[in-house]
């Protein structure tokens, strides 16, 4: 049905060009074309029902179809679809959003900056924190320190952040000065016979001889995901992320917490930075900010780094950075509304109420045979799979069987995403029990026909 000349199908192929895609596949297999979404489902072109275990891009976190968000929408449409915010305009939207912000986010952290996309944001912090150091007469301190398996974006500034190969190969990243440390992955990283404690003393002591080696008048800051996402959900050890921070206040190191998937609820805990106990500089929000109905990421900082910015804007006369749908009111209307949804229907509480069961099933794959490691906080969970689970092998070649997986998963009714070898789960945060109860069956199913397949 789909394949016929001039339909959707055959056009996507001729004229499309997709993200994260092998192009020349694409032409072969063409696209799955998703015509609606209501609740935790989306459907496809041909009626067929999925459950949105990935809620889109780790995003929607008030799910599909919510027509609180059309409404708003709507509204701010009628009323002012459009305004900036240069040069001292502002709009109801954009100056409500920040105050909310300014409300969730922990002591302190009370000025917001807005962008397009958690790229852009990242792009934003790189510059501001050079615009930091700068300002305070320190031009070398320009570094930053990442880790392997991150994700910030893949503009050239935040690609150069991210820790993944294929967002560095033959794209000239890394371009900006940065230093990618080890993955704080136990499982997978953890030397025979290490302890976690011990793996983590490790993971610090990296950071240290790191900052020390390159010297600490040249790392402007650190950055991190609390949990790690889109490189394979990787929860971080016991006392990691106190450690790095107790270590960027001995060298004077900003701390920016990359909560693009971790925010709003997502791992239990309003924020990431929260679960794992740590106050970052900087935070950089986006997705289930808006639940993805409209593009928007937020940056917000902390007093110290807007006193020392506004003061240099002052010195300069201008902050000469932002986009022009900076702030945007309808990006900023629909915000509003989702973030007062996630408060009123507490769909942070429903993520941290149903943490359990969602872990506990998924544990329940930790001796499947194609299963390597399962782990997971809050609504978050990999699954990754394994040749040899003891001695922690992959597949190879590496990016076969996950892919695979995933496909069978869909043809079970539920889309889920491969990060590398790692199966990701993210499902909207309105997600019930039962819903729970299906993603886990329809999960082991496609792990059970993943098995023969890779026989
Ligand atoms: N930071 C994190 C942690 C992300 O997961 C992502 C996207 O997945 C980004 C930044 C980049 O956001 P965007 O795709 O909106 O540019």
């Amino acid at each position: 049905m789909n394949k016929i000349p001039n339909s959707l199908h055959a056009s996507d192929i001729a004229h499309s060009m997709h993200p994260y895609t092998n192009m020349r596949l694409h032409e072969e297999q063409g696209p799955m074309i998703i015509t609606r979404g209501e609740g935790v489902h989306v459907y496809d072109s041909e009626g067929k029902e999925y459950i949105e275990g990935l809620a889109g891009l780790w995003s929607v976190a008030v799910g599909f179809s919510q027509p609180r968000l059309v409404e708003a929408a709507a509204k701010q449409m009628a009323e002012l679809p459009y305004y900036h915010s240069f040069a001292h305009k502002a709009h109801e939207p954009s100056i409500r959003l920040a105050e909310k912000l300014a409300e969730m986010t922990p002591e302190g952290m009370d000025r917001v900056f807005f962008t397009n996309s958690g790229s852009e944001a990242n792009d934003t912090v790189i510059k501001m924190v050079w615009f930091y150091n700068n300002a305070l007469g320190r031009p070398e301190k320009k570094k930053f320190l990442a880790r392997n398996k991150a994700y910030h974006g893949i503009t050239i500034a935040s690609g150069s952040l991210t820790g993944l190969p294929a967002n560095h190969k033959d794209f000239d990243l890394p371009a900006i000065p940065v230093t990618h440390l080890t993955c704080p992955h136990y499982w997978k990283w953890a030397e025979e016979g290490e302890t976690e404690a011990a793996f983590t003393a490790r993971l610090l002591k990296e950071a240290e001889d790191t900052i020390l080696a390159e010297g600490p008048e040249t790392i402007a800051a650190f950055i991190g995901e609390p949990v790690m996402g889109a490189g394979g959900v990787m929860t971080p050890p016991e006392g990691y992320w106190p450690g790095i921070r107790a270590l960027c206040d001995k060298y004077d190191i900003l701390l920016v917490s990359d909560e693009v998937i971790n925010g709003f609820g997502r791992c239990g805990a309003p924020f990431g930075c929260q679960k794992y106990g740590f106050t970052p500089d900087i935070m950089v929000t986006s997705k289930q900010l808006t639940s993805s109905y409209m593009p928007l990421a937020a940056i917000i900082v902390n007093d110290k780094v807007y006193g020392t910015i506004a003061d240099h804007t002052a010195k300069l006369g201008t902050f000469g950075h932002g986009f022009t749908g900076s702030g945007h009111p309808v990006a900023c209307a629909v915000g509003l509304e989702n973030l007062k949804i996630i408060e009123e229907q507490d769909l942070m509480g429903n993520a941290a109420r149903l943490e359990a069961k969602f872990q506990e099933g998924l544990r329940k794959f930790a001796d499947h045979p194609l299963v390597g490691e399962v782990r997971g906080v809050g609504l978050i969970g990999g699954v990754e799979l394994a040749k040899d689970k003891a001695k922690r092998l992959s597949f190879e070649p590496a990016g076969k069987v996950a892919p695979q997986v995933v496909k069978f998963c869909a043809e079970e009714g539920l889309i889920l995403r491969a990060v590398y070898e790692t199966v990701a789960l993210c499902p909207p945060l309105i997600v019930t029990e039962e819903d729970i109860d299906e993603i886990m069956s329809r999960l082991g199913r496609a792990l059970d026909r993943g098995w023969e397949w890779a026989q």
